[in-house]
């Protein structure tokens, strides 16, 4: 995080899912047919990123290994393999967020010991050929569907199905504080050690969400009581972190859960919170699904036209959930100054690459890293928050532009 953009005020939207009526129940809800969970075996974790961290450990990648990676990339899909101590060698992505199948394929060699795919914003990849090959070559492929909880091809091919393992990000689709995937169809990972998370953080993890949906005004009355106690809680922790100290206080939570990149080691084995595992298996999948398709569907008509802009992709496919609208923004630091100074929540995923991602090893990577904004299309967020969003953006689009063709 930079300077100037811990300056920003937080969104005056949600970014991340919040808990509401229309897309939370408190009943299990109709399964999604295409979605992770529906792997055979799964483990729930912290953070996708401890998914990460023990699905290469648990393929046996150590120091003198190399794991191959997509040029663009977070930090945070970096660390595990550094954890490990083996060497990060990135392969190139195209422009249209596909994956450079020739250039992934060229730089496997003997010390490859692992190959990790992304399915970026919930648009998937074609992987037939790069599993096919992996799997001649006996290389564990890991398929990334941090962007990807959801979907599947046109065929009914699921999230889940190309990777030997399988990783997700349980905070990107739903509304919890903590929560990771590891999953998989023939690998039994079962026998990875996991740990209780603290107590602490159990309850953290319950208020957390609660609170989530108070702040952004979700639950009516009964969330004006529970803002109540919020407040008490606060003061209770407060005197909690005085009483224990500060280095006691700090175990608090992971830093996944708060935005940060790094990977803890402290918290890789640790089991998710009961809070998380619980809203996601009450969650109404099929309404989520739903929701977002439609939110990305309304983005897209009205900010697609917009000019200095388009979609990075054309359309929907049938069976994509996606995590965010993505649009591909000629001039934009300006706008995305503007906007987050607005309040506008706005992601830009890969901001900061790895150093070694430079632009002659993927120039596109480089420009998809500045030039795609992403904007929140989760079931969360009201008609309203739509509309004002759409409305901020409109605004600065056309007056940017409209500029532009003056000078
Ligand atoms: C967020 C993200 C991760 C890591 O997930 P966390 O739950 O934040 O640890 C991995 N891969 C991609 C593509 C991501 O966007």
């Amino acid at each position: 995080m930079t300077a100037t953009e811990r300056n920003y005020p937080p969104p005056m939207v949600p970014l991340s899912p919040v808990f509401s009526r229309h897309s939370t129940q408190f009943s299990r809800g109709p399964a999604a047919p295409h979605c992770i969970l529906n792997c055979k075996y799964k483990r729930f974790l912290t953070s996708g990123r401890s998914a990460i961290a023990l699905a290469l450990e648990h393929a046996g990648v150590g120091a003198q290994d190399e794991v191959l990676l997509p040029a663009y990339h977070c930090e945070s899909m970096v660390t595990p393999a550094k954890w490990l101590g083996a060497t990060p060698v990135f392969y190139r992505v195209r422009g249209d967020t596909r994956i450079d199948e020739d250039d992934l394929l060229a730089k496997i060699n003997p010390r490859t010991r692992a190959v990790i795919v992304t399915h970026y914003f919930g648009f998937l990849q074609q992987l037939d050929h790069i599993s096919a090959r992996c799997r001649e070559l006996g290389i564990p492929l890991i398929e990334d569907c941090a962007h990807a909880f959801f979907g599947a091809l046109d065929d009914g091919r699921s999230v889940g199905s190309w990777g030997d393992y399988s990783i997700a990000s349980s905070m990107k689709f739903f509304p919890v504080l903590d929560g990771g995937v590891l999953a998989s169809n023939h690998i039994e990972i079962r026998n990875i050690t996991l740990e209780p998370s603290p107590k602490s953080f159990e309850i953290k993890a319950f208020v957390n969400s609660i609170e989530n949906s108070v702040i952004h005004g979700r639950l009516g009355l009964a969330g004006k009581m529970v803002a109540l106690l919020v407040r008490i809680k606060e003061l209770a922790w407060r005197s909690l972190k005085h009483l224990l100290g500060r280095d006691q206080a700090s175990i608090g939570s992971p830093i996944s859960s708060h935005g940060g990149q790094q990977l803890e080691e402290a918290w890789i084995r640790k089991r998710a919170s009961l809070a998380s595992k619980m809203v996601i298996q009450h969650s109404n999948m099929q309404r989520i699904v739903e929701l977002r398709q439609a939110n990305y569907r309304r983005l897209h008509e009205t900010l697609g036209v917009l000019p200095g802009c388009r979609p990075v992709h054309a359309g929907l496919p049938r069976y994509f959930v996606p995590l965010v609208f993505p649009l591909y923004v000629e001039e934009p630091e300006e706008l995305f100054h503007k906007l987050k100074l607005q309040g506008v929540p706005i992601w830009r995923f890969g901001e900061f690459l790895d150093p070694a991602v430079t632009s002659d090893i993927c120039s596109s990577s480089v420009e998809l890293s500045r030039h795609v904004l992403q904007f929140p299309c989760h079931q969360g967020l009201k008609g309203s928050e739509i509309d004002w969003l759409i409305e901020r953006v409109t605004a600065e689009l056309t007056r940017f532009n409209r500029g532009g063709a003056d000078r």
